[in-house]
């Protein structure tokens, strides 16, 4: 991309400037924005150069400079700082991994409310607590800051593929001034409420996902153990009620023993934590989500924390003495 492209700074200034045009010409649908990107891990990385692809201006911050040249290297600017970056643009996305790094980047020292403007959008995609995101949306909405909490599922194949589904929360004039930015990574975008219900959306998604696969893990072990080769199960299981997504993405990985992430053990425990602190403060039981949590724990004690997290299987395993692998097959068979 970009080599016929002007850099940096005055790029990002005249894309504005035509998108404003279209937009009074009546095609806000599709104008090109100016927007702030904040935290190029395996996610923002590929969300980043998916807002590049579609035309928009990326002005791009990590507190890792390699990550930053890396997006550079794809056509966007280099920002100093959150704050920097939040002075420079309408739009500011962050894509950062949990609650302390979103308070550090946005009501921080240098930090992105340091630098927005009054009327400019802030859309926090990480999936963080939605106690965490309703701090966060009311020192926004005090400076004037309009705020969305818009977390995703689907992994890095998804964010590279443009199609994440995105969760959500905040005002709905707000979200639709953002609808076609954020459908350029992903495929479903849905409004679920008030500013922290994107992330409740993604809590109850990552306890469903947990869940499935340690029951997932707890069915293969007792058809290994009984002597059945657990590829056949899963084959003859899959089509059932119990089949799902979760099903036919993790059944293979644990059986062919490929642990590589994915979405990391410790990612998944960290989503776990912040529901079981979520359902606190509501008085809700979560025993399931309890158990998950506490396999989760010991899995990054053992030195597992960088696994997929179709690895919850290894706790299970573990208890039995026994893996999960498929039957050998007979010589000449
Ligand atoms: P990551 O750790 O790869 O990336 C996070 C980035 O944020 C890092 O590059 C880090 O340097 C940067 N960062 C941290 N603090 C910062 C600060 N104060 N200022 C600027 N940059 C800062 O994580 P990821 O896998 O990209 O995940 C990001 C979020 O998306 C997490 O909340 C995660 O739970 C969620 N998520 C991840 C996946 C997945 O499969 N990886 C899937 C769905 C959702």
């Amino acid at each position: 991309m970009g080599a016929s492209r002007p850099p940096g700074r005055r790029r990002n200034s005249l894309l504005y400037v035509f998108g404003l045009l279209r937009e009074a010409g009546g095609q806000g649908e599709n104008h090109v924005a100016n927007i702030g990107f904040i935290g190029l891990g395996i996610m923002g990385n590929a969300m980043a150069r998916n807002l590049l692809k579609a035309g928009h201006s990326v002005l791009a911050y990590d507190i890792v400079p390699a990550l930053v040249e890396r997006v550079v290297g794809y056509g966007a600017a280099r920002g100093e700082s959150c704050r920097d970056v939040a002075a420079r643009t309408e739009i500011v996305i962050a894509m950062l991994p949990d609650g302390p790094e979103v308070e550090q980047a946005v009501l921080g020292a240098a930090g992105v409310l340091e630098g927005a403007t009054a009327g400019s959008i802030l859309v926090d995609m990480s999936s963080i607590s939605p106690l965490v995101a309703q701090k966060v949306g009311t020192a926004c909405a005090a400076k004037k800051v309009q705020f969305l909490d818009a977390p995703v599922s689907g992994g890095e194949p998804k964010a590279i593929d443009g199609t994440l589904a995105i969760m959500v929360g905040g005002d709905e004039a707000v979200f639709q001034k953002m609808e076609p930015i954020l459908k350029t990574m992903g495929s479903s975008v849905t409004l679920t409420g008030a500013v922290g219900a994107g992330n409740v959306t993604k809590l109850a998604n990552q306890i469903m996902v947990a869940c499935n696969i340690a029951a997932m893990g707890e069915a293969l072990v007792l058809a290994t153990r009984a002597g059945l080769d657990p590829e056949v199960v899963f084959n003859a299981v899959k089509g059932g009620l119990a089949g799902s997504t979760v099903l036919n993405a993790k059944a293979p990985m644990v059986i062919g023993r490929n642990f590589k992430p994915g979405f990391r053990i410790r990612l998944h425990q960290k989503d776990l934590r912040n529901a079981l602190l979520a359902a606190e403060s509501m008085k809700v039981a979560l025993p399931l989500t309890s158990s998950v949590q506490q396999m989760l724990m010991a899995l990054i004690n053992d030195g597992k924390g960088d696994l997929d997290h179709s690895a919850i299987v290894n706790f299970i395993e573990d208890m039995a003495g026994i893996e999960v692998k498929p039957a050998q097959k007979k010589a000449g068979a």
